[in-house]
């Protein structure tokens, strides 16, 4: 990659420069039980930092520092450090005032139903009703996930899982998944008891949901924690890649460091129950914001741990990764490429991130799976691979979406979205052989 200017400030992950403040760089688990990214504050949560739509506690310490240098945040218990996070809630859904513009910021009234958006007045929400009655089933269910959500963090969810008793054709959606969890019930029934859950409505600031709601708010979350790996496996059974006969290599790109900085070797396991009786599969993460932690280890060279799954990172964009470990045999070639919404259409700098990426891809034709949140962002992303003439294989809705709803944060009022929404599969270029394994094509390009 050239090392011109950087055009634009982009929301995209392989489009930002490689730089990962030091804040980042380590991070531990404090006495609460929180992940921290700096030894000198309490603990925040990932799962909080994501919702302040922060990158790192530096992001945020800056933010905050802006009003005032000395201000001690005192996030030291759990009560402060779920009304930090359902302060980043808290605006006028209807005229977007912030509480600090009302004479008692505490006036900021709530509503009743969805326990989600929030009005300066009663004239506000009255004006907003009309809209927000469209989403307010939805926003009851989004307000009681990102909650509950803190339990993927504790390592409550998801439960554990066994290896799959159906093959991969039979599992066509969620709920056929759900139905090869043995006491599926029980299972949710020990999150439903467990100690962490307790001191989640302890301390929650909201009236605790019904159990059923609960109940269905963790099996949303599941989803949302293996949608994931399910993508994945999706993929190798859309491309016909075996992983009973060889180990195989799948390169996660783009991912992003709030991906990073929180996930953990397990992650992606449901992938070797879902090929009992593999030769090995090695989930590679690379993108410029992988940030240091238990994921971040070299790739594997050769073998990948039979009947496992090993997971690896790099840090940098993925043509370099290729240049620099690839070519130099020092990581396997991948047998799939998977982008959790790598978002590259709504790139500035599309040739600087993505291009090379793209090209390489269609080049050494590697079978790829990218999803998306959104029509519109589908829709893009079609084009700009038809422009590069990409052969796509598929697209549509995808039907291992996260079931968990995405409030859209600046306006609660509009559909919220879902993680892995929609998928497209391509592969190679428009018009050539699709059959064309990459042994074939490295023959024609090497002679
Ligand atoms: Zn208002
Ligand atoms: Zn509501």
């Amino acid at each position: 990659m050239s090392p011109k200017k950087k055009t634009m400030k982009s929301s995209h992950p392989e489009q930002k420069p490689p730089t990962v403040s030091a804040a980042t760089s380590s991070y531990y688990t404090d006495s609460l039980g929180f992940m921290s990214i700096d030894s000198n504050v309490p603990g925040l949560s990932n799962v909080i930092l994501e919702k302040l739509n922060m990158k790192s506690f530096e992001d945020y310490r800056s933010a905050v520092d802006g009003k005032s240098l000395t201000t001690n945040f005192g996030i030291r218990t759990y009560y402060d450090m779920f009304q930090k996070m359902e302060d980043t809630f808290k605006f006028c859904a209807q005229c977007k005032k912030l509480p600090s513009l009302l004479p008692d910021p505490r006036s900021m009234r709530r509503c009743k139903r969805c326990q989600n958006v929030y009005y300066c007045g009663s004239e506000c929400q009255r004006e907003n009703w009309p809209s927000h009655k469209k989403f307010c089933r939805k926003l009851k269910l989004a307000a009681i996930d990102r909650l509950v959500e803190w339990l993927v963090f504790t390592g409550d969810i998801p439960f554990p899982t066994k290896p799959w008793t159906k093959s991969c054709s039979e599992v066509k959606t969620w709920e056929d998944w759900f139905s090869m969890q043995e006491s599926l019930e029980e299972k949710v029934d020990s999150i439903m008891a467990s100690r962490y859950m307790g001191i989640l409505w302890a301390n929650a600031g909201k009236p605790k949901p019904e159990d059923d709601e609960l109940r269905e708010s963790i099996k949303r979350l599941t989803t949302d924690f293996f949608t994931r790996p399910m993508t994945i496996g999706f993929a190798i059974n859309a491309f016909n890649v075996d992983p009973y006969t060889k180990p195989i290599t799948v390169h996660v790109i783009g991912a992003s460091s709030i991906e990073t900085l929180n996930s953990r070797v397990t992650d992606y396991d449901e992938l070797a129950k879902m090929f009992p009786g593999n030769q090995g599969i090695e989930v590679v993460m690379v993108g410029p914001e992988v940030v240091d932690g238990p994921v971040m280890r070299p790739p594997l060279v050769s073998y990948g741990p039979r009947g496992r799954v090993y997971v690896s990172g790099y840090k940098g964009l993925y043509h370099v990764f290729w240049e620099t470990l690839i070519e130099n045999q020092q990581a396997a070639r991948p047998d799939l490429v998977v982008g959790f919404h790598p978002g590259f259409h709504a790139s500035q700098g599309l040739a600087e991130g993505w291009l090379p990426t793209l090209l390489l891809l269609r080049d050494y034709n590697i079978p790829s799976l990218f999803t998306m949140y959104s029509e519109h962002e589908m829709k893009y992303s079609l084009q700009i691979l038809a422009e590069l003439e990409t052969q796509v294989l598929s697209f549509g809705p995808f039907p291992f979406a996260s079931l968990k709803p995405e409030q859209v944060q600046t306006d609660p009022n509009k559909t919220p979205a879902s993680s892995n929404a929609l998928h497209l599969l391509f592969r190679g270029t428009i018009g050539a052989d699709s059959e064309t394994d990459m042994a074939e094509l490295e023959e024609t390009d090497s002679s």
